[in-house]
């Protein structure tokens, strides 16, 4: 993409943890901070790229965690990078997939990269991704509520601020119910479910119950492996189903779209590994006819930021997973924060690069890690 040849005069490495406003309720404990590892690359003529590795603490959604993808970072990648001409933007993804696994480092570095890229043209992301200057439609997720009428207390403020869907979780238990009293309030919002990968086939009348409920799409309802079952369980139901945890790699989404067990994907940059490989599976979906919408794990602001620039791709069909800063985190290291528009559209700032800036005093002020390398 980028003829010039250049190799980066340093790398450095922020791990910070910024308060959430609620702890993440996990399966052996809680988490209270996100935990997030910023990679700063520099150019000699004074360009720098920012990209965000973030896993979550407590092994949370992944076998990844904050520790090995530092370990990942600081053992493979930084040195890897330094010691060679920087690949261009769309290249990244492919030198660092020698190595194997950790997609959270590797979309840390990637993302860095293609800020750095942009940023040196003078660019703003999107444009340098094939997407278009566009607000990018954002909704809400809600998890489960200890009660029915806290749940409904959320949609409602949710659906105040402007969101333009309310994604609830339900699990085994805890489904049709919830479904139909928001139904009975919010009679005609634009509603969808989140199962998890919580449920088996056996578990198919739930949803043939759920399916004249006019949700938007019932979010991977059974197990990540179950790319046939999936298929099975959409020919009993007229609702799309959206796979989620399932969407794990290329291969994994090619074969649930050969199959038809997916009318709808959720694409996650940091569990593919980088902007490009996501943008590959919203290509690939795309040839397929399926749209695919942008989820989050979610993420602080320099990778939520790089993912709604990909979200303006034409095929993310459904509002993003990514929400304001303040949904979860009590403060962000970027400026401006996330914002939510009362339409309930996130607008990205001029400017080339991500648009946003990183706050250098709020990265120190929360950074519990530093370590910079020279080549
Ligand atoms: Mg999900």
């Amino acid at each position: 993409m980028m003829p010039k040849t250049i190799h980066l005069s340093g790398i450095r490495l922020h791990w910070v943890q910024v308060p959430l406003h609620e702890p993440f309720k996990i399966s052996n404990g809680e988490v209270s901070v996100k935990d997030a590892i910023l990679v700063e690359l520099s150019g000699a003529d004074g360009t720098v790229g920012w990209g965000e590795a973030s896993p979550m603490g407590g092994s949370f959604y992944s076998s990844e965690t904050p520790d090995s993808t530092w370990e990942f970072l600081v053992c493979t990648a930084v040195p890897g990078l330094l010691e060679r001409p920087l690949p261009a933007a769309d290249k990244c993804f492919d030198w660092i997939s020698q190595f194997p696994g950790e997609p959270f480092a590797k979309a840390g570095v990637e993302g860095a990269v293609w800020d750095f890229w942009a940023n040196q043209a003078g660019v703003p992301l999107y444009q340098m991704l094939g997407g278009s200057r566009r607000p990018v439609p954002s909704g809400a997720a809600i998890g489960l509520m200890p009660t029915i009428d806290q749940l409904l207390d959320r949609v409602d403020t949710f659906l105040r601020q402007g969101y333009r869907r309310i994604k609830i979780k339900i699990m085994p238990g805890h489904d049709v119910e919830l479904v139909r009293a928001v139904r009975k309030r919010f009679d005609d919002i634009p509603l969808m479910v989140d199962a998890n990968a919580a449920y088996r086939l056996e578990d198919a009348a739930i949803f043939e119950e759920l399916d004249s409920c006019g949700l938007m799409m019932f979010e991977q309802p059974l197990g990540r492996k179950a790319l046939a079952e999936h298929a099975e369980l959409q020919r009993r139901l007229q609702t799309p189903i959206c796979l989620d945890e399932s969407a794990e790699d290329l291969e994994s989404i090619a074969t649930a779209i050969r199959l038809g067990g997916a009318k709808i994907i959720n694409i996650k940059v940091q569990r593919m590994g980088g902007l490009a490989p996501a943008k590959q599976a919203h290509d690939a979906a795309q040839a397929a006819g399926i749209p695919c919408w942008m989820g989050t794990m979610p993420e602080l602001g320099v990778a939520s930021a790089q993912a709604l620039h990909l979200a303006t791709l034409g095929n993310f069909a459904f509002p993003t997973d990514v929400e304001a800063s303040a949904r979860w985190f009590k403060d962000d290291i970027i400026e401006p924060l996330i914002e939510i528009s009362g339409e309930g559209f996130i607008q990205l700032p001029e400017g080339a690069g991500m648009g946003y800036k990183v706050n250098m005093e709020k990265v120190e002020r929360y950074r519990i890690r530093f370590e910079e390398f020279l080549p």
